[in-house]
């Protein structure tokens, strides 16, 4: 049996900081995932805090009240200061990453209000700087381009949702397909951006049709290899601000995040196994000692000094319900808080509702170790990080990669402090 100094459990957002910050301060960190998390999904920005209830403007601000307020909310156990440590350390991981250098723009002070693929206006608070480019506070006309071949966008669609809410926009389509492919998607099309042959086409087609004042909006599919030249390219090669629009899944901006990060971890000495669901674990008193895993059809055991749970919840397969309504902790079996009674309300009709069963997941204590019912410390080496955790509802606040990158990095954060600790008690009592 292997042994590590940490296991990290996912590779989401929440999974990837943890594993990089520990690896980063000499860890020796292993990641096992049953595979990639919602970085391939979601839009790829930072979104800190959005509504609470209201449209937030000022981030931190706002978390500052919504702590206060709410002291069962994960942001809770990591604090404004926190959020915002976590929020500088992943904008220079990014920008010192394999993708350097492409960075990341904003900060938690203020959000900026971007468009999606749909034209709805979204707060949003650290974004690539390939989107930053399209804040509508700023009132500059927006043409939208697509691509007839790219599905689940439509330029006039988002145009004319802008309009609506006051943005002077409209929406031009090409009809350029990657290699002459028949069902190209977002990767698909950000490949084809990564050639500088592919760009010049996409410039040369697009340039006489925009207006004077008029920014370009593409979908965000500006390269997954080299998105800092494919924008800066358009930007001078069309002589206006460039910006990208989230779209529908597969997400490129979080497919670069994921590969910033995993390679990060690399370069610090850390390993990433997917395919590898962790099953079980073995403990003694309240420590685990070892993880057991399932990795295709073999069986093995891991053992770790320390274990950072970053499953993600219901949306990855780290919570599931059965058809009873009952709750599991798939990796360890820890127990899940806030489901309701069976027979109480767990939606609401609205989406963006607050459905009772939003606020699901694993308890922590402020040293984010589980707890029981009875708010008793179960593991002391196990820190639970991420959309597994109880007490938010990230979808209604719009705070799902904040609230992972910040409970990972704190998580990281306590597993360094007390190894320390620990190190120099050992180091005390040999002396
Ligand atoms: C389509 C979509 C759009 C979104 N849009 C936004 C948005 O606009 N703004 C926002 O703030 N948030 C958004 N979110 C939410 C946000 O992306 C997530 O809350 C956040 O990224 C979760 O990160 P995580 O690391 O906690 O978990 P995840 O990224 O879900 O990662 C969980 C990891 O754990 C692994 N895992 C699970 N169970 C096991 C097991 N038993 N053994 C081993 N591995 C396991 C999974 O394979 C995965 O690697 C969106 C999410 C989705 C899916």
């Amino acid at each position: 049996m292997s042994h590590h100094d940490v296991v990290v459990v996912g590779t989401g957002l929440a999974g990837l900081t943890a594993a990089v910050r520990l690896a980063e301060d000499g860890a020796r960190v292993l990641v096992l995932a049953k595979g990639v998390g919602a970085t391939h999904l979601s839009a790829g920005t930072i979104d800190v805090l959005g509504y609470a209830p209201e449209r937030v403007d000022r981030p931190a601000e706002a978390l500052g009240a919504l702590v206060d307020a709410r002291p069962g909310h994960p942001y809770a156990l990591v604090g404004a200061g926190g959020v915002a440590a976590a929020v500088d350390w992943f904008k220079a991981r990014i920008a010192a990453g394999p993708l350097a250098p492409y960075a990341y723009a904003g900060g938690v002070e203020e959000n900026l209000l971007l468009p999606t693929a749909v034209g709805v206006a979204r707060p949003s608070a650290v974004v690539p700087e390939t989107m930053a480019g399209g804040d509508l506070r700023r009132d500059a006309a927006i043409c939208i381009v697509g691509f007839r071949a790219l599905k689940d966008f439509h330029p006039a669609l988002a145009a004319d949702m802008l309009t609506r809410a006051g943005v002077r926009a409209r929406g031009v389509e090409l009809d350029l397909v990657p290699e002459g492919r028949v069902d190209v998607n977002a990767l698909g099309f950000a490949r084809a951006f990564d050639a500088p042959a592919f760009r010049a086409e996409v410039k040369a087609q697009v340039v006489a049709q925009l207006g004077v004042e008029e920014r370009a909006a593409f979908p965000a599919v500006l390269g997954i290899a080299d998105p800092h030249g494919a924008w800066t390219e358009l930007e001078h090669g069309l002589g206006r601000a460039v910006f990208e629009i989230p779209t529908l899944p597969p997400s490129v901006p979080g497919m670069r995040v994921h590969k910033s990060l995993h390679e990060t971890l690399r370069r610090a000495g850390g390993r990433v196994i997917l395919n590898a669901v962790v099953t079980g674990a073995e403990h003694r008193g309240g420590h685990v000692s070892a993880l057991r895993i399932r990795v295709g059809l073999r069986e093995e055991r891991r053992g770790a000094d320390w274990v950072v749970l970053a499953t993600g919840g219901l949306a990855s397969g780290g919570i599931e319900l059965d058809s009873r309504w009952k709750a599991r902790e798939t990796a360890l079996g820890l127990p899940v808080t806030g489901v309701p009674e069976p027979g109480a309300e767990r939606f609401r009709p609205g989406y963006f509702e607050d459905h009772p069963m939003a606020r699901a997941g694993v308890a922590v204590d402020h040293g984010l170790r589980p707890v029981d019912g009875g708010g008793e410390r179960l593991y002391e080496n196990v820190l639970v990080a991420g959309a597994t955790l109880a007490g938010a509802e990230p979808w209604r606040e719009k705070c799902g990669d904040g609230l992972s990158l910040s409970t990972g990095y704190r998580a990281a954060e306590l597993v360094l402090a007390a190894s320390t600790a620990a190190g120099a008690a050992a180091g005390v009592a040999g002396s």
